[in-house]
């Protein structure tokens, strides 16, 4: 960015603003660079992306910058926006919650807002839940529910097969002690069926005996986790899995 903007001499401007009523700060960076044109911001923060092949020989960087800011963004409950004209000024906004430290009244704390976010981010995200124990499934289901995920439950694995077929689920969490079909089975069935071959699935299981996870990755499983599992770490590994 600094090589490129000494051989531009061009100019960037850093504005910070705190919309107090918003509850947000927002920081716009303004240049005088070569501009974007309209037809190209769609593909803006997606990574690895240099807008033009040719320009790309000229004005260097990986194309991971944006995509790196908006993910960050994102993971901070904020959002970026970015205005621009080809051959004019770029204008970049981030915009943040902010909450002052010493603030008398109920705006909600930044966790609400970032619950808000990631209810929204798990909005239509269907997840088979296939598990045979009735704590697990009411933890599971209250957890993931409140996240804003849409669960089906499966008790076995023949169960689980018939609604992976029926609701095409974004994401399969699978219990290894099953009565009927095991988790083992019922992965290697999935997983021969090409419809399902990449569907994420994460292998839970309460018994760590050696040699369990590599049964587990052998039958299908992209992720392991053992019982008992933290909620928290269960939903990063379902963000990490669906994000890939
Ligand atoms: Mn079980």
């Amino acid at each position: 960015m600094r090589s490129n903007l000494r051989r531009w001499g061009g100019k960037v401007k850093l504005e910070v603003t705190v919309d107090e009523a918003a509850g947000v700060v927002r920081y716009e960076v303004e240049d005088t660079g070569i501009g974007i044109a309209a037809a190209d911001l769609p593909r803006l923060f997606q990574p690895f992306t240099q807008l033009d092949s040719t320009l790309s020989r000229h004005h260097e960087g990986t194309g991971l910058g944006l995509a790196l800011v908006s993910r960050l963004t994102a993971l901070h409950g904020g959002s970026v926006t970015v205005e621009s004209e080809l051959g004019k000024a770029s204008r970049f906004t981030v915009t943040l919650p902010h909450q002052p430290s010493a603030r008398p009244d109920k705006t909600p704390p930044e966790p609400n807002r970032r619950v808000v976010n990631e209810r929204h981010a798990a909005q239509g995200t269907r997840i088979l839940l296939a598990e045979d124990n009735e704590v697990n499934i009411a933890a599971f289901s209250d957890y993931l529910t409140a996240k804003g995920y849409d669960l089906t439950v499966a008790r076995n694995g023949r169960q689980a097969l018939e609604l992976v077929a029926e609701i095409r689920p974004h994401l399969i969490l699978m219990d290894i002690q099953m009565p009927e079909m095991d988790g083992l089975q019922t992965m290697v069935q999935l997983r021969a069926t090409p419809e399902f071959r990449l569907t994420p699935l994460i292998a839970l299981t309460a018994l760590a005996m050696p040699g369990d996870r590599e049964r587990c990755l052998a039958a299908g499983a992209n992720e392991y986790l053992t019982k008992p599992i933290s909620p928290k770490r269960l939903v990063e590994v379902i963000q990490t899995l669906l994000a890939a």
